[in-house]
């Protein structure tokens, strides 16, 4: 497909771990913090849920206000709101927020989890602290929508309470978020195989390797994620052009996941492992990926 050279659609890694944040000497290179993803899309920023990455990338925002964000929520799990009472341009006048999820369980609707749970009386944090503009969007899951150029279609993943898959696309370039994600024991998961066909970059949950989630002495069956193995395997099948892997266990330092990176780029060359401050460039695919350190 003809594409706008002068497009732009880049993914940048502010958090990259699950579960908990895992700070210290043997996790600097990959990064300590957990789950958020930002994609800069046709000039304007889209965030993949509010991790403790997000307090970072709150911070590097600003000497850029007033802005404009998009954000989106996989589920509600702790390592995937934990930084959102910390995120500086929520509490200044001026800035819009457009806050997309679906309804938690045992919630009548997204705004009412984020006042009464995500902030006060779980941090010190009421919502009408946050002066910015704040708007809750309900997504219910399978139903496409558009921001503006911008396609998004959403899937639900196997994970305890459900989570959602976000497959970005714009200009004929296509992301896809897809965490916390468990997979099949027999078969691929066909809304993942249908989300991620063809993809540009397949950003998936691979927390454990293979052994560790059959380990008999510990497995993590039912736990909600998957591994680097079945990721190649779903990369491989879905033809994606870029594999990462997300979502990092906090007990993995960085050697470990050195080791890991080596394994996964033997079986699927165009992979990376993502770390904090990566930066993908998916519109030009021959420039390397760089990290960067927030300024
Ligand atoms: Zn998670
Ligand atoms: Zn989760």
């Amino acid at each position: 497909m003809e594409t706008n050279p002068s497009s732009d659609f880049v993914v940048r890694f502010w958090g990259v771990r699950g579960s908990v944040p895992a700070p210290g000497m043997d996790t600097i290179r990959y990064g300590g913090n957990t789950s958020c993803v930002e994609m800069r899309v046709d000039g304007k920023r889209l965030i993949f849920d509010g991790g403790t990455g997000l307090q970072v990338l709150g911070r590097t925002l600003q000497p850029q206000m007033p802005i404009t964000a998009y954000m989106f929520f996989t589920h509600y799990h702790w390592d995937h709101i934990q930084g959102f009472p910390f995120f500086t341009p929520a509490f200044i006048r001026g800035n819009n927020l457009y806050i997309h999820g679906a309804v938690p369980p045992d919630s009548e609707s997204m705004q009412q989890h984020f006042l009464e749970r995500v902030l006060h009386p779980n941090s010190p944090v009421p919502l009408a602290g946050m002066q910015a503009n704040l708007k809750f969007s309900e997504i219910i899951c399978g139903e496409p929508f558009t921001l503006d150029g911008i396609s998004i279609e959403t899937g639900r993943l196997n994970h305890p309470n459900s989570a959602m898959g976000y497959r970005v696309t714009c200009q004929g370039h296509s992301v896809f978020y897809c965490t916390d994600t468990e997979h099949l024991p027999d078969r691929f998961d066909e809304t993942v195989l249908h989300l991620a066909r063809d993809a540009d970059l397949f950003i998936y949950d691979a927390m454990y390797t293979d052994e560790e989630y059959h380990n008999p002495k510990s497995p993590k069956v039912g736990w909600g994620h998957s591994t680097w193995q079945e990721a190649v395997k779903v990369a491989k099948e879905a033809g994606v052009k870029k594999l990462v892997i997300f979502h990092h266990d906090p007990i993995h330092n960085d050697d470990f996941l050195d080791g890991i990176e080596q394994q996964v780029k033997q079986a699927f060359p165009n992979s990376i492992l993502a770390r904090e401050g990566l930066e993908v460039d998916v519109c030009h695919p021959t420039v390397p990926a760089t990290v960067q350190t927030p300024v």
